[in-house]
C-alpha cells in the first residue's frame, strides 16, 4: 500500500522515528483503524502522530494522542536529547505540546487527533474504552515502559495491534525496557509479531 504524500517536510518534525518506521506505522494503522480507535503514548513533537492520523483520515478514524509534553527524563536540560528550542521561557519548563499543535496543522491532520496532555498513567486510570492499536514510545525506564505495557496493551481489542518503539535486540544498541515489554507481550501468548521495522515491532492481539 503506498502512502499519501505527506502534506508537509517530516524531517521538519523534530522526533527519533525513521521514516520507515513512520510508514509502517501508516501501513498498519490503516488496517488497525477499523477494529477501533488508535492510541499512542510519547507524542512529543507530532512525528509518528501524524503517520497514525494520516492512516485514520480516509476512515474518519481517531487516534490519542498521550504526552504530558513536559519531555522524558533524556529531554531533560543536560540530557543526552535535550532540545533548548523546547524550552518555555515562561517556566523553564520542556514544552512540547505547541510544536506538536503546530506540526498537526501544518500537516492539516489536527482534526484527526484527540491530544491528552495529561501522563499516560493518569489517562489509563480512567479509561474503560478498547482500542486498535497501542503505540506505546513513552518514557523508555523500565518502570514507565512495564506501566505502559500494563496498563494499556489490556484494552486492545483482539485482531488489534501494539507496536513498540526503541526495540534494540543489542544492548549495546539502546535501552532495554522496550524489548522486555515486546518479550512479554510475546510471552503472554495473546500477540504474534507480524512485522519488524528498524526499531519498531508490531504485534497483533489473537
Ligand atoms: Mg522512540
Amino acid at each position: 500500500m503506498t502512502m499519501p504524500e505527506l502534506p508537509l517536510h517530516i524531517d521538519s518534525v523534530k522526533g527519533f522515528l525513521s521514516t520507515a518506521e513512520g510508514e509502517a506505522l501508516y501501513r498498519h494503522g490503516r488496517d488497525a483503524c477499523r477494529v477501533g480507535p488508535l492510541l499512542e503514548v510519547g507524542s512529543y513533537c507530532g512525528r509518528s502522530t501524524i503517520y497514525l492520523a494520516l492512516a485514520c483520515r480516509d476512515a474518519g478514524a481517531y487516534v490519542f494522542a498521550v504526552d504530558h509534553h513536559r519531555g522524558s527524563e533524556e529531554h531533560q536540560p543536560g540530557e543526552m536529547f535535550h532540545d533548548s528550542e523546547l524550552l518555555d521561557p515562561r517556566s523553564g519548563e520542556i514544552d512540547s505540546f505547541y510544536e506538536f499543535r503546530r506540526n498537526l496543522e501544518r500537516a492539516h491532520l489536527q482534526a484527526q487527533v484527540i491530544p491528552v496532555v495529561a501522563p499516560s498513567a493518569r489517562f489509563a486510570a480512567c479509561f474503560t474504552g478498547a482500542l486498535g492499536l497501542v503505540f506505546i514510545d513513552g518514557g523508555h525506564s523500565l518502570e514507565a515502559a512495564l506501566a505502559d505495557y500494563r496498563a494499556w496493551s489490556t484494552h486492545i481489542l483482539p485482531g488489534g495491534l501494539l507496536a513498540i518503539h526503541d526495540v534494540f535486540p543489542d544492548p549495546a544498541a539502546g535501552g532495554q525496557a522496550p524489548i522486555t515489554i515486546c518479550r512479554l507481550a510475546l510471552a503472554s501468548g495473546l500477540f504474534e509479531m507480524i512485522d519488524e521495522v528498524d526499531s519498531l515491532r508490531v504485534l497483533r492481539r489473537q
